[in-house]
C-alpha cells in the first residue's frame, strides 16, 4: 500500500512571459552605424572634455589644439592616432577617441603613484597615532572639565590629514568630479 506524500504541492506552471524581439528597422540602424563611424576626432567637431567631463573640448582657432570651454585646459591632438593630450598639467595625461567617448591612454608613472599613496598613508596615521598616544599615555582627570579635548583633539588631526590626502589623490588622479568643483569654485571666487 503505496502512503500519501504529505504537504505535496503539484508544481506551478508559470507561463513564459513573450518578450516581442525589438525590431530596428534596417535603414535607422545602417544610418545610426554610419554616424558612429563618422564621429572620428577632427578639429571641426566639439567633444565632452576628458579631465572635467563637463565642458565641451573645441579648436583653438588658428592653433592644432583643443581648449575645454569649462576648466580651459589645452590639448594637443595626434588625429592619426585619435589621441589627446593635457599640455598645460603636471601630469602627462592622454586619451583615445573611441568614437563615442575617451579611453585613458596614459600609464601614469608607478613610481609616482607609490609615492603619493605613502605619503598619503603616512599622513593620514602618523599624527593621529601620535595624538591617540599621547591620549592614552597621559589620559585627562577622570570627572575634568576637558575630559572631552583629547577625543576631539583626535577626531580633528585625523579628520584635517584626511581631507589633505584627499586633495593630494585627487589632484594626482584628475578626477573629474574634483576637478569640475575646483573650476566652480574658482569662478564664484572671482566673481565676488
Ligand atoms: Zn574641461
Amino acid at each position: 500500500m503505496t502512503q500519501p506524500i504529505p504537504d505535496w504541492n503539484p508544481p506551478q506552471v508559470v507561463p513564459a512571459k513573450v518578450v516581442p524581439a525589438k525590431v530596428v528597422p534596417a535603414k535607422l540602424e545602417a544610418s545610426l552605424s554610419a554616424k558612429r563611424e563618422t564621429q572620428s576626432l577632427s578639429y571641426h567637431d566639439s567633444y565632452l572634455c576628458p579631465i572635467c567631463r563637463h565642458g565641451q573640448i573645441a579648436e583653438l582657432t588658428l592653433m592644432d589644439a583643443f581648449a575645454c570651454s569649462f576648466c580651459r585646459h589645452i590639448f594637443t591632438a595626434n588625429l592619426q592616432n585619435q589621441t589627446v593630450q593635457v599640455v598645460d598639467s603636471a601630469q602627462p595625461l592622454s586619451w583615445r577617441w573611441t568614437g563615442r567617448g575617451w579611453q585613458s591612454t596614459h600609464r601614469d608613472d608607478p613610481s609616482l603613484s607609490a609615492v603619493v599613496w605613502f605619503v598619503s598613508s603616512v599622513l593620514v596615521l602618523l599624527p593621529g597615532s601620535i595624538v591617540g598616544l599621547m591620549a592614552y599615555l597621559f589620559p585627562p582627570l577622570p570627572g575634568s572639565l576637558w575630559s572631552w579635548f583629547p577625543m576631539v583633539w583626535l577626531a580633528c588631526t585625523f579628520g584635517v590629514h584626511l581631507l589633505m590626502v584627499g586633495w593630494l589623490i585627487a589632484e594626482h588622479y584628475q578626477i573629474p568630479l574634483y576637478v569640475a568643483s575646483r573650476v566652480r569654485l574658482r569662478d564664484w571666487l572671482g566673481r565676488s
